[in-house]
């Protein structure tokens, strides 16, 4: 028997993301967003595009993204990638 995990949306994990990458999510929704990038190749994408632009920002050194950048990355990333 799988364990249970309780299914989220694409938005939900777009908005918990950054959080995800900076490891500041608690571990059951650590576990429901791992288990939804497994079946979404959306967020896949959404996850790698963060990572490396998060990367590219803070250069070893955090500081906070301005407001609306997430929105305005995942809807470039989002038509980037929309071609199911
Ligand atoms: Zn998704």
């Amino acid at each position: 028997m799988e364990t249970a995990i309780v299914e989220i949306s694409c938005a939900e994990v777009w908005r918990e993301i950054s959080n995800y990458v900076d490891d500041e999510v608690e571990p059951e929704l650590r576990a429901r967003m791992e288990h939804h990038f497994q079946n979404c190749k959306r967020c896949i994408a959404v996850l790698e595009g963060t990572r490396n632009t998060v990367r590219l920002l803070t250069d070893g050194d955090w500081y906070p993204l301005p407001a609306g950048f997430g929105k305005r990355l995942f809807q470039r990333i989002s038509s980037a990638h929309s071609k199911d």
